[in-house]
């Protein structure tokens, strides 16, 4: 499943304080094992949509918090600070322009399936995934 290009599909975090618009079409989506998304969100790995920034029409004011990512530039988490439902990320590489989406803070997260493992490396051995997806150590090479 994918989101279409034009279609349009709506999500928030657990409150509702937080809504979205998310346009598609989604660049990816990703089950995500890195350590990060692991402590940020309490779970074995986190599903994760790629987006280009103007795709997401947000209404609402999340908190962030800002660590150093894998691939040297910063990495800004947006979540809702009623609730602590986790929303987004985004990073701040010049000309990195992809917002990373949080697919189950979706209304219907069917919408999306996953093409993809990423940072396996990392994964808890008790977690699960798919065995026909394709596994990435690290990052999933991909152009742009
Ligand atoms: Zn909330
Ligand atoms: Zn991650």
């Amino acid at each position: 499943m994918a989101i279409g290009a034009g279609n349009k599909v709506e999500g928030g975090c657990l409150c509702g304080a937080i809504r979205y618009t998310v346009t598609g079409p989604e660049m990816f989506t990703s089950q995500c094992c890195c350590k990060d998304c692991q402590k940020a969100t309490g779970t074995g790995h986190t599903t994760i949509i790629g987006l280009r920034r103007e795709q997401l029409d947000l209404r609402g004011d999340p908190k962030t918090y800002t660590n150093g990512g894998d691939t040297g530039g910063k990495v800004t988490r947006h979540f809702c600070g009623e609730c602590g439902g986790r929303l987004y990320t985004t990073g701040d590489l010049p000309g990195d322009e992809v917002l990373i989406l949080q697919a189950g803070s979706l209304d219907d997260p069917n919408v999306v399936s996953p093409e993809s493992v990423i940072y396996v490396k990392d994964a808890p051995s008790w977690d699960f995934f798919d065995p026909d997806l394709p596994k990435f150590e690290a990052m999933q090479p991909r152009e742009r």
